[in-house]
Formats: structure tokens, C-alpha cells, sequence
């Protein structure tokens, strides 16, 4: 797998920038310039291949269409959450009082996917729950898990609008079904300390709110 950096963001929402041959984006935060004057220290810009949103809500896509204009990178949802990116009150920006920008997507995903990175292959997951289109992406047991799980037994909020707590604990079933040596969820920290036993509380604890 190639390697993996953090992108700072806001709102604790992270960012991360797969430098593989082809590399790729996932999830962007709320400003744009914030992820390019990091980006840009790692590689060209304009080698970004795709930018991946792991959902629809506005603190990991909002800067995402600024982003692909000045980088040329194709923004990549699932088709869930597509329609959703220009929803006020599905992105929840109208939270942060504001309105969101209309993203329009480049690809859009259906689930069970491979990305192509040149180097590296990551499969698309569709785990909807905390929105009907979240995915994660897991390749070379590193699963990027947006706001579906959280290191530490966390998982994502499901009282949003589309959140479903049922299919939620469907799609954390589902991820633990895979073996991950590295979580890069979608708030807190990268974590590699016996991930499958975090999942499995994930799992548990989202089971016991039901
Ligand atoms: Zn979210
Ligand atoms: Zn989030």
C-alpha cells in the first residue's frame, strides 16, 4: 500500500491523501486551501486522480469542488449520497448556517468497486447507516471508514437525516468480516492497535443502542 498522510482539516473532520502512482483524495474537509497547501507538499496537484467522498456531509466535501477545479481530480460519491451533495439539510451545512456549494460528481459509485491506483487496488464497501451512500475503502488491510466507525468501539451518528441505526450495524457487520491492521476513520486519530477487536466494539456497542 503506498503511503498514507493525514491531511489537516476543520471541524475535526479528517482528510487523508493516498500517494500512490495514481493518487488519490479521500474526503477533502471544508477548505479547499487548507488541503492543497498540504497536498502540494507531497505531490503535483495535478497528478490527483480522484477525489473520494465517503459521504455526503459537509465537513469532509465542501471543499471538494474547488479542489477538483484547481487540481483537475474527479470527485467520486456513491450513488446514495450523490443527489444528496446539494441538500442543505442532508449535508447538514445548514448547521454551520451555510449553504452548499452544488458538487456535481465525476463518478459515482454502486458498491463492490475496485480503484485503480497503480500501485495499490482499494474495494469499495457501501455502509450505509450513517447516510444512505456512505462507503469505506479497503484495501492492503487499511480500511478508510469515513464516518461509519471510529477508533475505540465509536460509531457514526445515525439521527441525521437518512441515518438508519439498523443498516448501520449491517454494514459495521460487514466490516468486520475484513482484516484491518490500520484504521483511517473519518474523525480521530489513525489507529493500528488491534483494529479487529475495535470494530468488533464498534459493533457491540452500536447493537446495544438498538
Ligand atoms: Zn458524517
Ligand atoms: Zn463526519
Amino acid at each position: 500500500m503506498a503511503q498514507v498522510h493525514k491531511i489537516p482539516s476543520s471541524y475535526n473532520a479528517n482528510s487523508y491523501l493516498i500517494a500512490a502512482k495514481r493518487p488519490i483524495l479521500v474526503d477533502v474537509g471544508m477548505h479547499c486551501e487548507l488541503a492543497l497547501r498540504s497536498i502540494e507538499k507531497i505531490i503535483v496537484p495535478n497528478a490527483l486522480e480522484y477525489i473520494v467522498l465517503t459521504h455526503c456531509h459537509y465537513d469532509h466535501t465542501f471543499g471538494a469542488l474547488e479542489l477538483a477545479e484547481q487540481t483537475g481530480a474527479r470527485i467520486v460519491i456513491h450513488k446514495n449520497d450523490a443527489d444528496l451533495l446539494s441538500d442543505d439539510h442532508a449535508t447538514v451545512s445548514d448547521l454551520f448556517g451555510v449553504s452548499t456549494p452544488s458538487i456535481m460528481p465525476d463518478v459515482i459509485l454502486q458498491g463492490g468497486e475496485m480503484l485503480n491506483l497503480g500501485d495499490a487496488d482499494l474495494g469499495v464497501i457501501h455502509t450505509p447507516g450513517h447516510t444512505p451512500g456512505s462507503i469505506c475503502l479497503y484495501g492492503s488491510k487499511q480500511l478508510f471508514s469515513g464516518d461509519t466507525v471510529f477508533p475505540n468501539g465509536s460509531f457514526g451518528r445515525t439521527d441525521l437525516k437518512g441515518g438508519d441505526l439498523n443498516q448501520l450495524i449491517k454494514s459495521i457487520k460487514l466490516l468486520t468480516t475484513r482484516d484491518v491492521e490500520t484504521l483511517y476513520a473519518g474523525h480521530g486519530d489513525v489507529t493500528s492497535k488491534n483494529v479487529n477487536a475495535q470494530i468488533r466494539d464498534s459493533l457491540r456497542f452500536a447493537e446495544q443502542v438498538l
